[in-house]
Parts: C-alpha cells; structure tokens; sequence
C-alpha cells in the first residue's frame, strides 16, 4: 500500500527518538512492498523558535494532507516562560482539535522480562496486556455551563458540566468494539452510573452498540471498583472503554503498571488522521546525550500500521521485533538491569531494526 505520513519529531528527546521509528517504518515497508512517503513538520518548541507559533499553518496542512501523523513530544524549559497560548503544549490542544481526533488509545502490556521495574509484585502484573480507550473531545473537560461565581452571601461556586451526547458515546464504543476484535475480544465500560445521569446514558448506549458485536463480550464496572481492580488483578482486563475525565485518571493508572514511561505507545484517532506518539514527554534532563528510549515510539509506529493502516502482520513483526530485542539483553538507561547491555536510543533502534523478521 502506498501511505504518507507526517513526521513531527518536536522537541527534547522526541527530535532523537523519531528517527529510530522512521528507521523501522522504513525497513517495514521496504521487505513487505509497501510505499511509505514522510513529510517532516516542525512543531512545538522548535516551531516557535522558527516561526513564532507552536503549530504553524504549513505543519497542520502536512498532517491534514498525510494518513497518519507521527509525534515525537514537544516543551522544554527554553520555552516554558512564554504565555499559555503560546507554549509548545498548546500545538498537541490544536492538532487534536484540528485532526478531530475524539479517541485516545492506551496499551498498557507487561513485557515480561521488565516486571521487576513495576512497584507491583510479579504475580499481580505477569501477562498484563490491556487497552484503554479515553474519549477525548466530550465530558466534564469540556461541558458547558462552567465556571466560577460569587454568592450572595459570600464565597464561590466553582462548577463544571459532565455531558454525552448518544452520538459521542455510540462513536467511542465503537473504536473499543472494533478494537476488541483485533484482541482477545472482551470490552469493560467504565462508569458511575450508580450516581451520574450521564453516565447511566453512556451505559445504554454502550449496551446497544454491543448488539452489533455478537463476538465481543462487554461487562460494566464502576470507576471506583475499576481503579481498585487495577491494581487488585488488573489481568482480568482486555479493553476499558471510559469517557474522558475516567480515561485521564485511570490510563495513567494502568500505565504505571508496567513500570517505565519509555516504553508506553498510545494512538488518538477520530473522523481521518490518526495521531501516534509515546505517552511521554520531550525529557529535556536527558536530551540529547542519546540515552532516551526510542521503544514507546516505534511501538506507537507499530500501532500506527494496525489502527491506521490496517496492517496487522507488519504490527505485529515490529512488536516482536521489540520483544526479541529485550530477550537478547538489550536496555536502554530507563529500563537498565544487572547483567544487561547497556545501549544507546540509536543502538537500540538498530537492535530492532535488525530484529525484523523478514
Ligand atoms: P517527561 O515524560 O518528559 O519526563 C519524565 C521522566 O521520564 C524524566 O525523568 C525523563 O527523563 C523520563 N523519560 C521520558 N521519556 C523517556 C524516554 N523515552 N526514555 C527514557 N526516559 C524517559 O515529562 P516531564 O519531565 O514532566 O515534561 C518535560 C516536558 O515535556 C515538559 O515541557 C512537558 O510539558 C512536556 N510534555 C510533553 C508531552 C507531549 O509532547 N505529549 C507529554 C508530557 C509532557
């Protein structure tokens, strides 16, 4: 197939860890016929010291324009004295906006020769291999009313809105319906709906898309249960579909179940273009020294292949090629233990790249 895909590598760590990615996108591509063309962007701060905007005009065409869009991270602390509206942040706000993407994807797996780097036991998080799927663009983030008000007779009312539409809740359930299907087929809804009108809506609605899904097996748990689940037997968990506010909150959660933040991909998709990239930050305390951990990246390049592409073997030949990366001994700083071999992001890229089976 023939693809273009945005190149946005940002700032800090993201400007060193994006190529490893392209590297394998491009060996991909090259042994399976495929025709990949990358447009690189600028963005964040990087954008702003060019040209005065984290997310020019030209860097929102190219992602508009391409069918897919791959992100490094973007901030820093050169830029971090600059006005809200300015700060590199705010060019993720607009591409999300602008790409409309309304569902953000969270895997959330155990390799399991780095469980001693988890604050859990072994046996409570050996086989983890969750996905958590957040809505992105609805919820008490955005509702309306909102705001801070004085009383009468002295003091504020600080208050914000949670509300769903059917349409926001029947499009979300469906990107972890169809989800389920490439995984072991099982969606847990998360929601209040002891308490919250909305969230007794968001389990009808959820219900009556299932009915579309014989082969997917849904169940329903409260928030609160949810967050103890997860670190009770968070292996009972195939996808969690939460709204936006629950997804926050507990992707984080089930993220740090896996230890370390260098190896965590994440996908946001909506109406065309999706958007990849790690779940971390630019880390500028270790910038450009060639120690950061290129593996969150190219894993969000693999789940760029399936979620955007549809490429399921090729996903699935990067994400063995990580594990058969890690099985030879191979650690990057982050995720170093005794006995291991100590190598840098471009080695480790390499590692991988070579560990493509063909
Ligand atoms: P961070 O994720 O950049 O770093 C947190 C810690 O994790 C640091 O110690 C860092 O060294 C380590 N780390 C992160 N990625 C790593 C990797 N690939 N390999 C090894 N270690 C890694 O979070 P932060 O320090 O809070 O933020 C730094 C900057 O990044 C800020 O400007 C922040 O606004 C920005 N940020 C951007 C994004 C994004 O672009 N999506 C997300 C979060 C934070």
């Amino acid at each position: 197939m023939k693809a273009r895909i945005a190149v946005l590598a940002g700032d800090g760590v993201g400007r060193e860890i994006v190529p490893e990615a392209v590297k394998v996108l491009k060996t991909v591509a090259e042994r399976q016929g495929h025709h990949f063309e990358f447009v690189a962007g600028d963005v964040g701060g990087h954008a702003i010291d060019k040209v005065g905007v984290p997310l020019p005009q030209e860097t929102l065409s190219i992602a508009k324009q391409s069918d897919a869009v791959l992100l490094g991270a973007v901030g820093g602390p050169k830029w971090e004295s600059l006005e809200y509206s300015l700060r590199p942040e705010r060019a993720l706000l607009g591409l999300r906006e602008q790409l409309g993407l309304y569902a953000n994807l969270r895997p959330a797996k155990l390799y399991p020769m780095l469980a001693d780097a988890s604050t859990l036991r072994r046996e409570v998080i050996e086989g983890i291999d969750m996905l958590v799927i957040r809505e992105l663009t609805g919820g008490i983030y955005f509702g309306k009313p909102k705001g801070i008000e004085k009383l009468s007779g002295g003091g504020e009312r600080g208050f914000n809105t949670e509300v769903y539409t059917t349409e926001e809740i029947r499009r979300i359930a469906i990107v972890a319906f169809e989800a389920a299907r490439k995984r072991r087929k099982k969606v847990t809804s998360v929601d209040k709906a002891n308490v919250l009108e909305s969230s007794e809506l968001w389990r009808r609605v959820v219900t009556e898309v299932q009915k579309g899904y014989a082969d997917v097996a849904l169940s329903h748990i409260y928030v609160d249960n949810c967050a103890m689940q997860l670190v009770r037997n968070p292996r009972q968990f195939d996808v969690l579909l939460c709204n936006n506010i629950f997804g926050d909150i507990l992707s984080d959660e089930a993220a740090m179940l896996t230890g370390s933040i260098g190896m965590l991909p994440s996908a946001s998709i909506g109406a065309k273009v999706g958007l990849f990239e790690p779940i971390h930050g630019s880390a500028p305390d270790i910038a450009g020294k060639n120690i950061a951990n290129p593996i969150a990246t190219i894993a969000s390049a693999a789940m760029m292949l399936s979620y955007a592409f549809g490429l399921e073997k090729e996903a699935r030949v990067i994400e063995q090629a990580i594990v058969t990366t890690l099985e030879q001994g191979l650690r990057t700083k982050d995720i170093h233990a005794e006995g291991m071999k100590l190598v840098g992001t471009t080695e480790m890229g390499d590692a991988i790249v070579r560990n493509l089976a063909a």
